[in-house]
């Protein structure tokens, strides 16, 4: 045996000490062996592909069931579970590409839809059908809000205002709403509503101060939460909060993916500007109203 094969066998030793003391890896066969398959793939701090994301994603699943927050309704499960949070601030598009891999996958998630963000509209014929699509696929649809709707009204309306989110998002879905989680906690600051409506917050103690909360906001890991994710151990229960719109099919880095939103969002409104143009120009009533006063201008021209 050379060096190089006593160096290897001397990491593979390693390794399997490693996952023994790492309590991801601890638990029945069926983790170990997924465990020592997923723990071959590399995996890439600054690559948001779905490939990185399966990776990542079947490090949890290992060792954590995977859970929506509807599934937690009544009280929280024995652990390990991880409830796996997509919030849709851009791409119902993208949020669609994710929910169809993870039924394919075996997995369910909560899905947060905004429905008065700028970047789409859930009453837009293009993307009214993403609620029941996503529930057909097995995922909880919550109401993702915006508080700064919100304070434009008296604090006593609050809990109303939600609701009439809430009941556009269930008319859509066709199922109840039983979770919600606050838009831009890192702009807004607490959530006001965190205690205060019957609606399960993503922001609540029991979710977010009391468990492990790991996010890939704004394309980008924290450095504890990456470790967690790759290295372990992950603690017994987790949010893991993933946005669909940072996740492709090619990795894409942080500009590309925000530029193009925007380039799309600029891009719709040329052609809407442009339909309309051509719609007012062949409106009858316009029609009608130009060829009277071009007649007009000739009787005026014959006059003179
Ligand atoms: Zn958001």
């Amino acid at each position: 045996m050379d060096s190089g094969d006593r160096q290897s066998e001397t990491d593979i030793r390693l390794t399997e000490l490693g996952r023994l003391a790492n309590p991801l890896f601890r638990g029945s066969r069926r983790v170990d062996t997924q465990t020592s398959v997923c723990s071959l793939r590399p995996v890439h701090r600054d690559r948001f592909d779905y490939d990185t994301f399966w990776t990542l994603l079947d490090r949890v699943r290992a060792s954590h069931r995977l859970l929506r927050f509807a599934d937690v309704k009544d009280a929280l499960p024995e652990t390990p579970f991880a409830l796996l949070r997509h919030d849709i601030d851009y791409s119902p598009a993208a949020a669609l590409e994710m929910a169809v891999q993870e039924t394919a996958r075996g997995v369910r998630a909560s899905y947060f839809l905004l429905p008065n963000g700028p970047y789409y509209n859930v009453l837009d014929p293009r993307h009214a059908h993403v609620p029941a699509r996503l529930v057909e696929l097995g995922h909880e649809v919550g109401l993702h809000y915006d508080v700064n709707f919100l304070y434009g009204f008296a604090a006593s309306r609050w809990q109303d205002l939600v609701r009439l989110q809430a009941t556009l998002l269930e008319s859509l879905s066709g199922q109840p709403v039983v979770s919600i989680a606050m838009h831009q906690p890192g702009l807004h600051g607490e959530d006001p509503l965190r205690h205060r409506t019957d609606y399960l917050n993503a922001y609540d103690d029991r979710f977010f101060r009391d468990m492990c909360y790991i996010s890939d906001s704004a394309r980008a890991w924290r450095d504890d939460a990456w470790n967690l994710l790759v290295k372990g151990p992950l603690p017994p229960r987790v949010q893991l909060a993933l946005h669909p719109v940072n996740w492709g099919r090619a990795d894409r880095s942080r500009l590309a993916i925000f530029t193009g939103i925007h380039a799309a969002l600029a891009d719709d409104l040329q052609a809407l500007g442009a339909v309309l143009i051509d719609q007012i120009d062949r409106h009858a009533g316009v029609v009608e109203h130009e060829a009277s006063l071009e007649r007009d201008r000739r009787v005026e021209q014959q006059k003179s």
